[in-house]
């Protein structure tokens, strides 16, 4: 069972009797609760909201949103989530789309307080267990003249519609059987013969719905068109016994207590008829909010061809974490006031408030990454249980993107699952899935580098100096190679570098005031040269380390690849420096080691003990 959110509200322990399992509800005093919402528009009691699907698809990005808010209000005033599944249109019921709904929600984290498979007081949670109840319902509002039984034929009313249809005019209902005495109603009912049952509409009252405020047309129950007198007057119980989803959604959000509706604005023309349901069976109505159209960046609606797809594209085809597509749900049409966008599931239900914004919610995948990779970092640096799961898919992503023998070179009798840790925390930053993590920083799985040939990063036309001379780079580079290998960190290599004297490694000539006008200008001279120096320095290891490709920093790139593999790289790069020089005129001076044409061998002389060779 989930930890209570320990946030707003005090809770109190209950048994559900139907389950067994321990539950938590508010017990909130007002007081409390009306100090603490006053300014974020959230009810002053715990809320009890619903999220329900029907298992005619699988969850998909607008639907988690829903589901999110509804979880949220709850949880963010003490109140209750429920899970109901509308299954009352069973031709439409995809098999194994329940159950799918079910991990989907979990897999988000989005447990249900009361629902199928935890149950709870007012079950059963499934609309297709609840027949008994819709029809009871109907028959009280048959009873109180809110409703009656219509035996229209379908014949006659495909040949009433067609008649409107031709004349141009919308669909309706003439209200034929309404005149029907109770007696034969009740007579032809008692023999069998096939009939709905219709609400009676006394009219289509306004509503105030939490997101755009006072909605609704206030229509009148009829139409008096050109020809007929029209109305509308929905089916609530269709000919085999079975409700609408109209009906079926009202009694149940009564009966369960539901106060608080939050639902997609696609639901909105709906609602009228919702809240003259609730009017004619004397009931209050719970709070309406209508949460906007998720649309791409050319405004048209998420559809199948533009990543509304369920959530198995998110998490399993494009490695999303759950924490990243329930923060970037929340951010979809939800405005708050923090500093930054990037909250967890329990960061959010201390937050989450109805200030939702009405029109159309853009969506733009660039902030989903973004998210990735805060949440990726977020991950590596708590040790979460979800910094294992990330290990676990690099490893694999390695080992299906690399050869074998490939691996077995760089890791050098390292188990993959201690490679992978400090890699991922140094690059977490960039990470959005594990195929793509690898590919990225491909250079740390092989030892085989492709490196451009070198061009210097400081400017030939910047003074001072000119050129940085790649001797000088070279030497750096040896003075970083003399750390033994019990002192390879990347605190020491950090300490090396910064502290490595780039400016004597370049001027002619140490500054002073002979050359410059004050002691001032000498030692911003000596500032400039070693700026330059470390820039052309870190430039030239990025090369050598790892072809110049982006990734960890050069300390923690040193400490991966470990010492052996390290200065294998960087007597390899100074190779290659050395050979291109030979080769043509470089534009950076050389040393003199290196314009004599030195051996390989000689090269390496500097290393002496430290050579991965030796
Ligand atoms: N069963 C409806 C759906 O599939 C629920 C609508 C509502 O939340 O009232 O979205």
């Amino acid at each position: 069972m989930r930890r209570p959110n320990p946030g707003l509200f005090p809770r109190r322990l209950w048994i559900c009797t139907q389950c067994s399992r321990a539950r938590y509800y508010s017990v909130a005093s007002s007081k409390t609760i009306r100090a603490a919402n006053k300014k974020t528009s959230l009810p002053d009691f715990p809320a009890r909201t619903r999220f329900a699907p029907s298992p005619t698809g699988y969850l998909h990005l607008g639907s988690l949103r829903t589901a999110l808010f509804n979880y949220l209000l709850a949880k963010r005033t003490g109140g209750q989530f429920l899970l109901r599944i509308e299954d009352t249109d069973q031709k439409r019921t995809i098999p194994g789309a329940e159950q799918r709904l079910y991990e989907d929600l979990q897999w988000a984290g989005l447990q249900w307080d009361e629902g199928p498979t935890v149950g709870g007081p007012h079950g059963p949670y499934r609309q297709s267990e609840r027949t008994a109840i819709y029809r009871t319902h109907a028959h009280d509002l048959i009873t109180n003249g809110h409703a009656y039984r219509c035996f229209c034929s379908a014949d006659r009313l495909d040949s009433f519609a067609r008649h409107r249809s031709q004349a141009g005019l919308p669909p309706g209902y003439d209200r034929k059987c309404a005149e029907l005495s109770t007696e034969e109603s009740e007579d032809r009912a008692s023999k069998g013969e096939a009939h709905v049952v219709r609400l009676k509409v006394e009219g289509y009252p306004m509503f105030e719905d939490i997101v755009y405020g006072k909605t609704g047309q206030n229509r009148s129950p009829n139409r008096l068109d050109l020809i007929d007198r029209v109305y509308d007057d929905p089916i609530l119980l269709k000919s085999d016994g079975h409700p609408t989803y109209h009906l079926a959604n009202v009694v149940d959000d009564h009966l369960m207590k539901i106060t608080h509706v939050i639902r997609g604005t696609e639901w909105m023309p709906s609602t009228p008829l919702h809240v003259a349901l609730y009017n004619a069976f004397k009931w209050t109505p719970p709070r309406f909010g209508h949460v906007p159209l998720l649309v791409d960046k050319s405004g048209q609606k998420l559809s199948k061809r533009n990543a509304d797809i369920d959530l198995t594209f998110f998490k399993d085809t494009q490695g999303v974490f759950a924490a990243t597509l329930v923060n970037f749900a929340a951010l979809l049409g939800w405005s708050h006031t923090q500093k930054s966008d990037i909250f967890s599931l329990e960061e959010l239900e201390q937050i989450f408030n109805l200030k939702i914004t009405r029109g159309n919610t853009v969506v733009a995948f660039e902030k989903l990454w973004f998210l990735q990779k805060a949440h990726a970092q977020r991950f590596a640096t708590k040790n979460d249980p979800v910094f294992e799961e990330m290990v676990s898919k690099v490893s694999k992503a390695a080992q299906e993107a690399c050869p074998t023998e490939q691996l077995v070179s760089i890791l050098q009798s390292r188990p993959l699952a201690e490679y992978i840790p400090p890699l991922l925390r140094a690059d977490a930053k960039s990470y959005t899935n594990a195929s793509e993590f690898v590919q990225r920083n491909s250079t740390f799985f092989t030892t085989a580098l492709t490196r451009p040939p070198y061009t210097p990063a400081a400017s030939p036309s910047k003074s001072p100096p000119q050129a940085i001379p790649m001797a000088t780079l070279h030497t750096a580079a040896a003075a970083l190679s003399l750390v033994p290998e019990s002192h390879w960190t990347i605190e020491t290599h950090k300490f090396n570098i910064t502290s490595y004297d780039g400016a004597s490694a370049i001027l002619p000539e140490e500054p002073t005031t002979d050359t410059y006008s004050s002691p001032e200008e000498a030692t911003k001279a000596r500032t400039a040269a070693d700026k330059t120096f470390k820039k052309e320095l870190y430039h030239y290891l990025r090369w050598a380390l790892s072809a110049s490709a982006p990734g960890p920093g050069i300390p923690e790139t040193m400490v991966i690849l470990g010492r052996a593999e390290a200065l294998r790289r960087l007597l390899e790069a100074r190779q290659m420096t050395t050979d291109m020089a030979n080769e043509s005129a470089s534009p950076t001076r050389l040393s003199k080691g290196a314009q004599s044409g030195e051996s390989q061998d000689a090269d390496t002389a500097w290393m002496g003990s430290l050579s991965p060779k030796s």
